[in-house]
């Protein structure tokens, strides 16, 4: 350990650049969430300041450190850490450095701590101001991909949602939700997502987070500890109130409304499972709501967690660019209701013998109003019939399914 750069003075102005992970590999290295733009420059600072869990920071030398395997995981040696078990006591924390050290940005771009207590006027008018709290600083920070964020693109407030995911696979996770639409309201900071990997809290040499199965059989279940401190540990990182959900093949099933419902929450927690699943007594302590992504059982909550995430961030206002791409989608909330959605086309006219329907080119808005519902109406009909089972049609969309059904005939 080295104090050569000293610990920062309370009230020096700091910028977290990323976070300590779990442990790597039996030499006491450590993976690291970089939030700087490429990832590795981070490695560019030879010493570090890592904040204290009570406060403060603390300066560590990096005596090592790589790009390890594909996408944005890091791992790093900090000198006089031997062991894996001398390096969890740096898991998990913020990695920061004296604003003073870091490099002018960019034009167009600005460190966070630049802006707090500034007036912001977004591209499309909307006025906030960055927070001033140092909690709210490495947040915002952490939403992003970069330590440096731009501004000039952003729609909203900061972050409406954030979402924590509670997970053995946490670089996983990440990198799978840097990609697409998900991606894109990341990096415009509409939506935050952490994570808080258990394994990175436990204590032992071997990073125990499962043991046996009381009453025997086979497969392991996920311990108590550190698995409820990590739940409560990412909850703390939530807005009041924000529901804590176990992802589980018991639970009820996630659909398009229960998206809707969390696209509207400022905040949620997910856990998500691994082995036999969780002791049933963090359910009962800690979580307030099962959701199973499907009748059938995955390895791990994970991929459910994904598909709860991508399914409500693209209903956040601002996401998809016009709230009307997810309302007119299939289970849409707008006048086409819980219906599949219609038949898409584009270029060319025609394929392989097969034309696009007439009507679609006929610039008639009117007739090709009436052509999608007479498809929605139908297909739902067809496929999903559980679907139109509550719902009463009007005399239009019975007029309009009887003739998808004519027309089938034919
Ligand atoms: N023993 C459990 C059961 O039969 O219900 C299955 C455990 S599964 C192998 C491991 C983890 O995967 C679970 O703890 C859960 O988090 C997740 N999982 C499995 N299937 C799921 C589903 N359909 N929806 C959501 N999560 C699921």
């Amino acid at each position: 350990m080295t104090d050569a750069a000293g610990a920062p003075t309370a009230g020096e102005r700091m910028v977290v650049l990323g976070r300590l992970a779990a442990p790597w590999g039996v030499k006491g290295w450590l993976k690291v969430h970089s939030y700087t733009d490429p990832p590795a420059a981070i490695l560019d600072y030879p010493v570090w300041q890592l904040a204290r869990p009570g406060g403060g920071w603390q300066p560590v030398k990096v005596v090592d450190g790589r790009t390890h395997g594909a996408g944005r995981d890091l791992v790093v040696a900090l000198e006089g850490v031997l062991s894996p078990e001398a390096a969890r006591q740096f898991s998990s924390r913020d990695v920061g450095l004296r604003r003073a050290d870091l490099p002018a940005p960019k034009p167009g771009e600005y460190y966070w701590d630049d802006l707090v207590g500034c007036r912001v006027t977004t591209s499309t008018g909307c006025h906030w101001r960055p927070g001033t709290s140092r909690k709210s600083t490495s947040r915002r920070s952490a939403s992003s991909s970069t330590g440096i964020r731009r501004f000039s693109g952003m729609d909203a407030a900061g972050p409406r949602l954030s979402i924590e995911v509670v997970t053995l696979f946490a670089e996983r996770v990440q990198a799978a939700l840097a990609m697409g639409v998900v991606g894109r309201a990341l990096e415009r900071g509409l939506v935050r997502v952490g994570t808080e990997d258990p394994r990175a809290l436990t204590t032992d040499v071997h990073g125990t987070v499962d043991d046996r199965s009381y009453g025997g059989g086979p497969g392991m279940v996920l311990k108590v500890e550190p698995l409820a401190t990590a739940i409560e540990r990412a909850a703390a990182r939530l807005p009041a109130g924000s529901p804590r959900i176990y992802l589980s093949a018991q639970g009820r099933r996630f659909d398009q409304a229960t998206a809707r419902r969390l696209a509207t929450l400022p905040g949620f927690l997910l856990l998500a499972g691994r082995y036999e699943g969780v002791d049933e007594r963090v359910l009962d302590e800690v979580i307030d709501e099962e959701l199973s992504i499907g009748d059938y059982v995955l390895s791990g909550g994970e991929l459910a967690a994904l598909v709860v995430i991508d399914a409500t961030v693209r209903l956040m206002p601002g996401v998809l660019g016009a709230l009307e791409s997810a309302e007119q989608e299939s289970f849409g909330a707008g006048a086409q209701g819980s219906l599949l959605d219609w038949p898409h086309y584009t270029r060319p006219e025609t394929w392989r013998g097969r034309e696009v329907p007439g009507v679609l080119m006929s610039g008639n808005h009117a007739a090709i109003r009436r052509w999608r519902l007479k498809q929605a109406l139908g297909r739902t009909a067809e496929r999903r019939p559980d679907l139109m089972a509550g719902r009463e049609l009007t005399i239009e969309e019975q007029r309009l399914l009887d003739e998808y059904r004519e027309e089938r005939k034919t």
